[in-house]
């Protein structure tokens, strides 16, 4: 089964680097961002439908410019065998996605957890088969 985030739409982009903040609803979780950042992908695949009670939308960081301010809230869930979905486990944001065997060192952060503006853009849709039938997906600009 291929991995739901891991598509090749879907590189790092070396010259977006971005210092960004996010967070869970809670703050339970807290987390900065400073590094070459990844634009937006929506994933419509059944893991993502299911665990975020509708899409997932992502960037996508190398680890290591990923750093917590707080992650005593922060739980994982192996959805897949060495694929990580990680939440928080008091108010269950939906937070990260992680292959553990990626070549590029990347984590999948959901766009909606990060503090707005952004700044980032809305680049792709994948797995829009696995859409449900009510769900209209957005079309890409
Ligand atoms: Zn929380
Ligand atoms: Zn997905």
């Amino acid at each position: 089964m291929a991995d739901p985030l891991d598509s090749d739409l879907i590189a790092i982009d070396p010259n977006q680097v971005m210092q960004l903040t996010g967070s869970c609803l809670c703050e339970g979780v807290k987390y900065k961002i400073d590094g070459p950042v990844r634009n937006v992908v929506n994933c419509f695949c059944e893991q993502c439908r299911k665990t975020s009670g509708h899409h997932v939308a992502a960037t996508k960081v190398n680890k290591d410019h990923l750093a917590f301010e707080n992650d005593e809230t922060l739980d994982w869930y192996e959805c897949l065998p060495s694929v990580y979905r990680g939440f928080c486990k008091t108010c269950g944001s939906s937070l990260f996605w992680e292959n553990k065997n990626a070549a590029d060192n990347g984590i999948a952060i959901m766009a909606g957890a990060l503090d707005a503006p952004t700044n980032l853009k809305t680049i792709g849709n994948i797995f829009t088969e696995d859409a449900s039938d009510y769900c209209k997906v957005p079309s890409i600009e």
